[in-house]
Parts: C-alpha cells; structure tokens; sequence
C-alpha cells in the first residue's frame, strides 16, 4: 500500500514509512529526485521543498535626532 507522503521533519519512505534523518545536503538539494531508503532499501521519488528567509532589525534604538 505505496502512497505518497510528506514531512517536514524528514523524508519518509512510502514503501516502509521510515522517515529519514535529513543530515546529509543532499536531502536539501533541489535537484535530488530520488531516495533509497535507508531501512527497507528500495528506491522513491522524493521532492525537495526549501524556503529560507531572513530577519532583520537594528542592533540599538534608532535615534532620531
Ligand atoms: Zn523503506
């Protein structure tokens, strides 16, 4: 029963549902299509979903003269 999964904490297969410890850059690579599972060694699709984003404030009070 292979269905699709989703994660945010890892990958997690949709064979075995073991979820992957997302350690290596690779899991974060976007261009990485596929996975073999660690656990049950068969071989997934996998998607990479990425979004960064920043923060910014000032290190002291403006002070407005
Ligand atoms: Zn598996």
């Amino acid at each position: 029963m292979a269905g699709e999964t989703y994660e945010t904490d890892g990958p997690r297969c949709p064979y075995c549902g073991f979820l992957h410890t997302p350690d290596e850059p690779f899991y974060y690579d976007e261009d990485t299509t596929t996975l073999e599972c660690g656990k049950c060694d068969r071989e997934f699709a996998m998607r990479v979903y990425t979004s960064t984003s920043w923060s910014c404030e000032p290190l002291q009070e403006a002070s407005d003269a």
